[in-house]
């Protein structure tokens, strides 16, 4: 009996418009006796998920007993022994995406530069702020490397446009890009929480944030003082980028960010000869882990030597090669993104 099975068997249970699975918060196997740990979305409703659980797993093989236990469900609490807060909207922006990954190289800043453009080219009105405050990327992603913002009569940072996508990232302020951001607790949140609050977005429809890698004090920053939509996880079908995945995964959860899906990235290389796929990293990976954790996966990119070429030379491949596979792949996302964020 695997983890695994046994949040399977509590997916398909709905409670208080919350899947079972979701308000797991431990699950212990002691001998043959299964212990679930819940948070209590709502007092009174301790039989209730007590008698819907033993009766999901009873058929469960090598169990004799499920104990059920809770602990009490206090969302707003501090989180990871940070101090109380609130999570602010970020004012004219509908859904705030962030595009986040368990390590660096996965393709993360190139996905949430194409998935933004992809966006735009469906007639939303989009932002892109690169809080990968220690390397930022964005800027050469987007051919705007080199460029200052200045800010407005209001005191408001005014984002630099490309493509018809605001842009936003701490490239834009730094003397040269050689300049090493040191910025810790304080500083770095304030000017985070800067890079979203005091700029002069407008309407969007959209505002994806690239997250720096891996599951650091931007991240946690980030979800403590803005109210964040959902998540995206980019990963590659490499064991290396899945076993530091999970850690991403986990954090989204612990600091209650929902975690849309995840986003195989250099899933496949399609031959130019032949046109055949080659799974270089392995076939099924993600696939396999998406379904053990109940994560959707948004879609899979393939590799392109081209898309590399096209992020340095500035211009993100969904913009000079709208028709190729690699272009229509990101496509395929932006629409699963924008599905599942319009029917919330
Ligand atoms: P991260 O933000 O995760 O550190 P980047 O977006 O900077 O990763 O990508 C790392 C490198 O991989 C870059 O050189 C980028 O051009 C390249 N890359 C990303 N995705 C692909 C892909 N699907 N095909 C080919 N090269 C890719």
């Amino acid at each position: 009996m695997a983890v695994k099975d046994v949040m399977d068997a509590l997916r398909d249970i709905h409670i208080d418009n919350s899947k079972l699975s979701d308000l797991v918060k431990d699950i212990k196997l002691i001998g043959r006796v299964l212990e679930i740990v819940y948070r209590l979305p709502k007092k009174g409703m301790e039989e209730d998920i007590a008698d819907r659980t033993r009766r999901a797993l009873e058929s469960l093989p090598d169990i004799e007993d499920v104990r059920v236990r809770f602990v009490e469900d206090v969302p707003s609490q501090p989180v990871m022994g940070q101090p109380m807060f609130t999570r602010r909207r970020v004012p004219g922006v509908k859904h705030l995406i962030a595009v986040g990954s368990g390590k660096g190289g996965v393709g993360k800043s190139t996905v949430s530069a194409n998935l933004a453009l992809s966006l735009s080219k469906l007639g939303y009105s989009v932002g892109l702020l690169d809080a990968d405050m220690y390397g930022p990327s964005i800027p050469t992603l987007m051919g705007v490397k080199g460029e200052r913002v200045h800010v407005d009569e209001n005191n408001k940072i005014v984002p630099i446009e490309k493509y018809g996508i605001k842009l936003l990232s701490i490239g834009f302020l730094l003397p040269s890009e050689d300049t090493p951001v040191i910025w810790r607790g304080p500083m770095l949140m304030k000017a985070l929480t800067q890079f979203l609050f005091d700029v002069n977005w407008g309407d969007l429809d959209y505002l994806v944030l690239d997250l720096p890698p891996g599951t650091g004090d931007v991240q946690l920053t980030l979800a403590q003082n803005v109210h964040i939509g959902g998540a995206v996880v980019v990963t590659t079908p490499q064991d290396v980028a899945l076993a530091d995945v999970k850690k991403a995964v986990a954090m989204f959860k612990e600091v209650q960010i929902p975690v849309l899906g995840v986003i195989e990235n250099m899933a496949y290389f399609i031959c130019p000869d032949s046109g055949k796929k080659y799974y270089i990293f392995g076939k099924g990976k993600v696939v396999e882990f998406a379904s053990a954790y109940g994560l959707k996966i948004l879609g899979s990119i393939p590799i392109d030597p081209e898309l590399a070429q096209a992020s340095d030379e500035g211009v993100p491949i969904t913009e000079s090669a709208p028709d190729s596979e690699v272009a229509k792949a990101f496509m395929g996302v932006a629409k699963v993104i924008v599905d599942i964020t319009q029917r919330r």
